[in-house]
């Protein structure tokens, strides 16, 4: 019996849960919101309690040394050695990383040094490492990459089709995101299905603030929507996804405050997607509100972002030749059965039939009816359960 810290450093945020591992019991979880600004909050769930602190956390350095604090102020453990294994949900792991990997200098280094195809997430990955790796030196840390899952797209999937030296001498191609996720609800899809996973089709929908859909053949991915960097493919919270890169020098020589290309790539990043069209938020809730009041823009930007969910969906289908069961996770796939059957309900040619009353009853597992050609699920994703189960299998 040992205990195991799973950790998921977003760019101003810091998820963390701790397992009893081998038997994957969760001992205590917690979240460090609005790292970098003022008034971050932390919360550690604990024995049934729940506490929140508003405190200033400048960097994910100052997280981590909070999180350990925090560990020992409500006695979740006693020494820091009972710790013995800390993984880490890297985003981008590139060419290099293709599976879970024991993190040395060297590795950080190597992960750092990927900071380009992922410059709001690796950094602070990096930071925590190197905050951990000072109060304990003993345990076993893991990388585990978004990206690893994906290592098994086909060429012709994963490159671009630009001239062959940007992927021989800059790694321009696919790398894809949310792995662990993709993965996770593939596996408890095949569970469902009754199905031994190799002889599974599956189209995974992880749909939160950054959202991709996977396109998965007997286990393994074999297309996914993001691309080279987390702002491909659908239309997210704040990310455009996809869209014809001539808007990038258009928009540059008519729009003075795009000065250079990194302004239209964090216009892109940051004000885009539900936020850019609806002006009101990028939170899916808000959307909803907005549409209810008949705001135009809201009613816009909700029917883009579920036009660019099914015309993903429909491409898998394509990819996988059919498919067993759809899949949707993460905060907005699990909670907001209006975009469900927004997306669902414009896909029956396909075979696919909503249960509308399974479906608007927040029911997990299979929400479509019996007849229907195509299973769909609401599978709650569990990233921290995958990276903590591979620590373990790296001991
Ligand atoms: P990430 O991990 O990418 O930050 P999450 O998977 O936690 O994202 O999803 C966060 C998003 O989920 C929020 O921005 C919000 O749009 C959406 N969301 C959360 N709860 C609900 C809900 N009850 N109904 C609709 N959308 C929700």
């Amino acid at each position: 019996m040992s205990k195991t810290l799973a950790v998921n450093a977003g760019s101003s945020s810091l998820k963390w849960q701790l397992y009893e591992m081998p038997e994957e019991k969760v001992i205590a979880k917690g979240l460090i919101e609005r790292i970098g600004l003022n008034d971050s909050i932390t919360t550690v769930k604990y024995a049934g309690e729940k506490e929140e602190r508003v405190l200033d956390i400048p960097n994910h350095t100052e997280a981590v040394r909070i999180l350990l604090d925090d560990l020992k102020r409500f006695n979740i453990v006693k020494e820091f050695t009972e710790i013995t294994g800390i993984g880490h949900r890297v985003v981008a792991g590139g060419e290099l990383f293709k599976k879970s990997t024991l993190l040395s200098p060297k590795v950080i280094q190597q992960i750092e040094d990927l900071s380009p195809m992922a410059p709001l997430h690796n950094p602070a990955h990096v930071a925590c490492m190197r905050a951990f790796d000072k109060v304990l030196p003993d345990a076993t840390g893991v990388a585990v990459f978004d990206t690893a899952f994906h290592a098994t797209m086909p060429e012709k999937a994963f490159r671009y089709p630009v001239p062959n030296k940007y992927y021989d001498e800059f790694q321009v191609r696919k790398y894809g995101a949310h792995g662990t996720s993709h993965q996770y609800v593939s596996q408890e899809a095949a569970k469902l299905l009754n199905k031994p996973l190799e002889e599974t089709k599956i189209i995974t929908c992880h749909i939160g603030n950054g959202a991709s859909i996977t396109a998965v053949d007997g286990g393994k991915s074999v297309d996914t929507s993001m691309g080279f960097t987390p702002l491909g493919g659908i239309m997210m919270g704040t990310r455009s996804g996809d869209l014809d890169p001539s808007v990038f020098p258009y928009l540059m020589a008519h729009d003075p405050s795009l000065k250079t290309s990194q302004d239209v790539v964090d216009m892109l990043n940051k004000e885009s997607g539900l936020a850019g069209i609806s002006e009101i938020s990028s939170d899916m809730r808000d959307i909803r509100d907005g549409r209810k009041a008949g705001n135009p823009k809201a009613v816009l930007a909700f029917e883009m972002y579920c036009d660019r969910i099914q015309k993903y969906i429909g491409q898998y289908l394509a990819v996988l030749n059919g498919a067993d069961a759809i899949v949707f996770t993460a905060g907005i796939g699990e909670n907001a059965e209006y975009m469900r059957e927004a997306v669902l309900d414009g896909l029956t040619w396909f075979g696919i039939e909503l249960d509308h009353e399974k479906n608007a009853n927040h029911v997990e597992g299979e929400i479509s009816t019996p007849e229907s050609r195509v299973k769909v699920f609401v599978i709650p994703t569990d990233e921290e359960l995958m990276i903590a189960r591979d620590v373990e299998a790296l001991k």
